[in-house]
């Protein structure tokens, strides 16, 4: 079976670097702290203009994400999926215009995590259905995202969604959820066994 995997919340810890690389650089502007913790990191969590937001923001990316580190077993149960016969497409919105060479950039990092794939998909995802259509171009039966909008354009066409818990992502009730990879993997061994 043909299974999609989003990087950055799936097999890598955005969001965990991310909030302390803000949270380090809110305290050498004014030390505001967080005030909105409902708020998405770079979406009104932190008191910024849009001018220190873009300063920070666009400087820093790229080194942010080289320095990320993977989510615990993400290595070991992709290994494990592979070896029980599936396919692991690699499906990221990094082409996103916000990184000098998502490509090489992507392809080494997962080279230092030894996360193996099968076939990798850059989008820009700026359209919510990018996703969805490399999934039903490409026969993946089982999409696992972060993302609210291409898990719900993704379930939308017709493909298994499951979506990876964030702190940002709780209010998508109607989603399959997932919380880790062990969690992933006994779905994706489950399914496999009802076909
Ligand atoms: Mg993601």
């Amino acid at each position: 079976m043909n299974i999609g995997v989003d990087i950055d919340n799936v097999i890598s810890n955005f969001n965990e670097v991310l909030l302390k690389e803000f949270i380090a650089h809110d305290k050498e502007l004014r030390n505001s702290g967080i005030v909105n913790k409902n708020a998405y990191i770079t979406r009104g969590m932190f008191d910024w203009t849009k001018e220190e937001f873009d300063d920070f923001y666009y400087k820093n990316i790229e080194r942010i994400a080289k320095s990320l580190n993977i989510i615990e077993g993400a290595d070991f149960y992709i290994k494990k999926l592979r070896q029980d016969g599936h396919k692991i497409y690699i499906i990221t919105g990094r082409d996103n215009g916000e990184y000098s060479n998502p490509y090489e950039m992507t392809l080494n990092w997962l080279k230092k995590y030894n996360i193996e794939y099968d076939e990798i998909f850059f989008t820009n995802n700026f359209s919510d259905d990018e996703k969805a259509n490399v999934c039903l171009e490409n026969n993946v039966k089982i999409m696992i995202d972060d993302s609210k909008k291409n898990s719900y354009a993704v379930a939308k066409a017709g493909i298994t969604s499951l979506l990876m818990d964030t702190e940002f992502n709780r209010d998508a009730k109607d989603l399959i959820r997932v919380h880790n990879w062990q969690e992933i993997y006994e779905y994706i061994s489950n399914y496999k066994e009802e076909k």
